[in-house]
Parts: C-alpha cells; sequence; structure tokens
C-alpha cells in the first residue's frame, strides 16, 4: 500500500513571520497518521520552519536545488546546504523552474541524483503544456520527462521518489483536470516506470496529481486507483485550508 502524500508548494510567498504563523496554526492538525505531509517553502523560511515543525508529523521541503555540492554559481543553493538545515524534501523540475529558469530534463535528471546524495526525498514534477495536450501529446510528453528524470537512478532510490503530475494547463488556473484524467495519465506514467524497474517497484513510487487542487475536489483525486496525494499551490498558504487537504487524503 502507498503511503498517501500531501505536500504544499508555496512558491514565492510567505515572510518568516508569516510562515511561524501558519507553522503555529497546523501544528497538531495537519498530522494524520497514514498520510505524509510536507511544506515546500521559500529558502528563506526554511531553518525557522524546520525548527517549528521539530518533532510533529509536517515535514519540510525545499523548491530547487543546484545539482553541484558547492562553487561559482550565484544565486543558487546546494543539496549540500539543505541537508544542513535539516530540509528533508525538495521539489524538482516543477513546471515554473522548466519554462521561466529553463530547465531541461538534463538538469532535472542531474538535480534527482544530487537530491539522493544528500539523503533528500525528490519530489519530480512532469506535465504537458495546452499546446502537447490539444496535440494528443500529454502521454508522450510525461514519459520522456519521467524516464529523463530517473536515469541512473537505481531501483532502491525510486520507490523512495514522488512523482506529481501537474498539466501545465491546470496550475493556478481553477481549471484541474478531471480525475479520471489525471488517474490514466498518472497510470500511464507507472507503467513507464514499470517498464524500466519492474511491477512491484513502479507499485510502490507515490505519484500525486498537482493544479488547481483544494478542500473541495481533493476526495475525487483520493479515490483513483494510481494518484496518492497531491501537490498543491494556493490551497496550500491558509493553515485551514491546508489542514482540510491533509484530512482529505
Ligand atoms: P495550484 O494548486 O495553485 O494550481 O498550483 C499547483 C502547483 O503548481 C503546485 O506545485
Amino acid at each position: 500500500m502507498r503511503k498517501p502524500i500531501i505536500a504544499g508548494n508555496w512558491k514565492m510567498f510567505k515572510t518568516v513571520p508569516e510562515a511561524l504563523a501558519f507553522a503555529a496554526e497546523v501544528k497538531g492538525k495537519a498530522e494524520v497518521d497514514g498520510v505524509d505531509s510536507v511544506i515546500c517553502a521559500p529558502f528563506t523560511n526554511l531553518p525557522a520552519l524546520v525548527e517549528a515543525l521539530k518533532g510533529t508529523q509536517v515535514k519540510v521541503g525545499a523548491q530547487n536545488l543546484h545539482f553541484e555540492d558547492n562553487g561559482a554559481f550565484t544565486g543558487e543553493i546546494s543539496g549540500l546546504m539543505l541537508k544542513e538545515l535539516g530540509v528533508e524534501y525538495v521539489i524538482i523540475g516543477h513546471s515554473e523552474r522548466r519554462a521561466y529558469f529553463a530547465e531541461t530534463d538534463e538538469i532535472v535528471n542531474k538535480k534527482v541524483l544530487a537530491a539522493f546524495k544528500h539523503g533528500l526525498t525528490p519530489i519530480v514534477c512532469v506535465g504537458e503544456k495546452l499546446e502537447e495536450r490539444e496535440a494528443g501529446q500529454t502521454k508522450d510528453v510525461c514519459r520522456v520527462q519521467t524516464l529523463g528524470a530517473f536515469e541512473g537512478v537505481s531501483a532502491e532510490q525510486a520507490v523512495q521518489v514522488v512523482v506529481a503530475y501537474e498539466p501545465i494547463w491546470a496550475i493556478g488556473t481553477g481549471k484541474s483536470s478531471t480525475a479520471d484524467d489525471a488517474n490514466e495519465v498518472i497510470g500511464y506514467i507507472r507503467e513507464q516506470l514499470a517498464g524500466k524497474y519492474g511491477a512491484a517497484v513502479a507499485d510502490a513510487i507515490r505519484i500525486q496529481y498537482g493544479g488547481s487542487v483544494k478542500p473541495g475536489n481533493i476526495r475525487e483525486y483520493m479515490q483513483q486507483s494510481h494518484i496518492d496525494g497531491a501537490l498543491v499551490g494556493g490551497a496550500s498558504l491558509e493553515p485551514a485550508s491546508y489542514i482540510q487537504l491533509v484530512e482529505g487524503a
């Protein structure tokens, strides 16, 4: 049985006092046995959040990392640095990073390997653009992105990866994919992983849906056979709504 995982992606929102106020509100509430709960916050919030959520079941993640440990990479943060803070998860290859910061499948792969080097759990994002969906390329795009991200990843590591299927047209638009459609694509992604690692490994890998998930629709997704949780942007910013998402998983 795959353990459901709800991850909030705060994107570029919240100052440190705002993050601490959120942590105080969700403590003891966004904690449900049998559900993993993760908040992926801006770098500047991470030390304070790790400290505030210590001893709770709410884990802390970053939204990016550089694949080198250190070097002349102005403005970047490495896996080594994240690990030192007590961060446990890291989002890799979010569509906003692919679109605005030119992240390729090769870079995404290097980041996945760097996350493992430092004992961080990668949440790897894949998903198609609207034009790609309309051209019938959804599955092709997801296959290439998924297999690209898992290049050189061992079976022992693969079972720890969390994949997030986020159709780009559904992000922040209020237009969520239907649960059936999302399940079909996620089932296809699982098939690709089964082709690479075998069915037992693929059946153990958790795959989330992301894109306009909110307390009102989380249950529809969770009822699907292949959907193991959600990566949530907007609806993860308010404590009450985040708590309902974790409860809904
Ligand atoms: P929304 O939940 O705001 O649509 O964002 C989804 C997302 O990009 C999470 O990574």
